[in-house]
This record gives C-alpha cells, structure tokens and sequence, in this order.
C-alpha cells in the first residue's frame, strides 16, 4: 500500500475502508504516484463490485451517427459539417437497416444512437426512426441522443424537454447516453463548445430521463482548457445527481483529442487518463461500474485501466466516427476484447446496457 505522510495516512485509512471523499481529499489524492493511486482505485472497484472482482464485463454494440449536420460548432469536434459541406448526410431508413443487420449478424444488443444538431429535422423525423428500429429490431436497445441534443429538440420542437423523453420513450428510446457532458463547469463549456447546453441543462435532462425511468451513463472529456479543480467539480456534480436519482449505471472518461479540431490545447497522455479514471473511480462512490476507453487510449491501456479502477471494457463498436474524425481509430473484435480481458486476470463476460450479464 501506499508511502505516505501522516495526513495522508488517516485518508488512506478512510478511503480504503470505502468512505466517500471531499474535494479536497480528492486534490490530496491526485498527487499521489500513478501505481499508488490505482491500487487504492482497484481496491475501491473491488468494494463497489463485490460479487464480480473477477468479472470484466462488455457489451456489443455500435455506434450510429444519424446526422453529421450540426450547428453546434463544438472547438474539439472533428465530425460535424454544415449543409454546405459535401460530404454532410443524414442516414435514411434503408441506410440505417444496413448497419442494423450486420450489427444482428454479430450478436449485437445496441446502438449508440446520436447525431449533430441538426436545424431541420422535425419531431416526426426523430419518432419515425425510433418507431422503425423498435419494430423491425426488437432484440437491439437503443441508447440514444444525449443531454445537449435533448436541449436541441426541446428548442426546435417547442416542447418542453420532458414532454420529448416521453414521446422517444413510447417511440422505443431505452436509455440515455452521458455524452457531451465534457466538464460540467460553465466556464470551461463557455470556451470549448460556447453554443452548447449548460451544465444545470445537461444535468437537467438527466434529471428528467432518469424520474421517467431511463438509466444513462455519465462521461467526462478532459485535457483541454480544464483545471484539475474544474474536474473534480464535474466530478462533484455528477455524484450530487447521483444521489438524488440513482440513474447513472457507468462512468466513462476520456481524453480530448485533438485532430482536425479547431482547439489549440496540449493534449493529455496515457498516465493522465489513468490518474483520472482512478481518482473518478474513488470519488464517484455511488456509480457501480467504470468504462475503461479503449477507444482513445488504445487496446493495451484500456486493459492497463482495468488495474485503475475500470471494471467494464466497453464495447466491440463495430463503428465510430467521432474519435476516429479527431484522429484516432482503434477497431477491437469480440474475440479481441475478449483476450485482452483474459490476459489482465479477468473473466470477460457479456452485458446489456443495465449491467445485467447475458451469456
Ligand atoms: S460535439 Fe456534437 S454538438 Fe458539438 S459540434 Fe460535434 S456533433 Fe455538434
């Protein structure tokens, strides 16, 4: 366990034992060395899943972005286009089929549904898709849109945001993903994605979905314009709506990626993530199960990040188009995941979006 001093010593005890920490236990906390602060992760992993210690679970999925067209402008983002673009595209039925049949041919139980901000199309749009997928794939949960595209169709539709969750739930919506959470600190949004919903909205609508029966995710993007403070207020607030509601079944942390973005910031490296995956896995102390990103980190840290409090590898993401857009492309088969789990000293086991294992 770790070298440390006598303050830190009465924290280790207390984080050790499982207890829930402050902020400034968690500044205490990150300066510790790497391999230090990623034992006391694992044992936390170990505590938050007691019945799975040697279970690293995955899902198969993929990813399906409707509609590259967004007004949005984020600096970090590589993916969207305006309508002006040649290569902007909104997917039809058919092209959507497509992607729904190779991802039933591999044993898949869901997409990641979400797209750009689109202006234009209108609430039948959206009801119509989600309709078609209920019906034709009923075997496949559809994890869509996230908190800012909700904010979106609240303005475009004229509704309010809950009066939108109700009708893509009775259109077939099964849960929400925590995308473009970033960090959920206004002033870090206000430079980094200035056009995009704020953090009370984000937090908001997960606030909705979550009262109406929806289970979501939670994210985290970070090494851009943030203070190591600004990600442990994100931090902060995420266990604050976690303790109301209960909602959010897994936390995922990323690093930005800086490719072909408009956002002039030093990227972070590997040893960045995993402090703050580790760090995120002590503080969120009321969310079971931690993603690890393998997606941008690559297969080989992704399986290093199951030692830093990660107990889930994700997905097999037959397709992604928003990292890869930034400059980074890591493709995994099942067979693949399946390895790298063994090889860190865990079983691989199947889930669905609820956690629940379904092999
Ligand atoms: S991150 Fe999302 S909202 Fe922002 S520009 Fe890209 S597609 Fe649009």
């Amino acid at each position: 366990m770790p070298v440390a001093t006598d303050f830190d010593e009465a924290l280790l005890d207390r984080v050790l034992a499982g207890e829930r920490i402050s902020q400034e236990d968690a500044r205490a906390l990150y300066t510790l060395p790497l391999n230090e602060l990623g034992a006391i992760a694992d044992a936390r992993r170990n505590l938050a899943t007691p019945d799975r210690e040697r279970i690293v679970t995955y899902i198969i999925d993929r990813n399906i972005n409707y509609t590259n067209v967004c007004n949005v402008y984020c600096k970090f983002c590589a993916f969207y286009r305006t309508e002006k673009d040649d290569d902007h595209y909104v997917l039809s039925l058919d092209q959507l089929d497509a992607k729904l049949d190779e991802l039933t041919a591999i044993g898949g139980i869901q997409i990641l549904l979400q797209g750009g901000h689109h202006p234009k199309l209108d609430l039948d749009w959206y009801l119509t898709m989600l309709r078609h997928i209920r019906e034709k794939y009923p075997h496949i949960n559809i994890h869509g849109f996230s908190p800012p595209e909700f904010c979106h169709f609240a303005e475009v539709f004229g509704m309010p945001v809950r009066e939108v969750l109700q009708k893509f739930i009775e259109a077939g919506l099964g849960s929400v993903p925590g995308g473009g959470g970033e960090i959920l600190v206004d002033r870090v949004r206000d430079r980094i994605a200035p056009l995009k919903c704020k953090s009370d909205q984000w937090l908001g609508v997960m606030r909705e979905a979550h009262a109406l029966g929806l289970r979501s995710s939670a994210t985290m993007m970070f090494g851009h314009v943030e203070t190591i403070d600004d990600r442990i207020e994100h931090l902060q607030r995420l266990r604050d709506l976690q303790d109301e509601t209960g909602g959010f079944t897994a936390f995922i942390c990323w690093t930005f990626q800086p490719e072909h973005t408009k956002l002039r910031a030093e990227p972070v490296g590997s040893s960045e993530y995993l402090r703050m995956q580790a760090l995120s896995r002590i503080f969120l102390n009321n969310i079971e199960n931690v993603q690890s990103s393998w997606v941008t980190q690559g297969p080989r840290i992704g399986q290093i990040a199951l030692k830093y409090g990660a107990n889930d590898f994700g997905s097999v993401m037959m397709e992604e188009n928003v990292v890869s857009s930034a400059g980074t492309s890591f493709r995994l088969q099942k067979e693949d995941i399946e390895r790298l789990i063994r090889q860190a000293g865990y079983e691989p086991h199947r889930r669905n979006n609820w956690y629940q294992l379904v092999d």
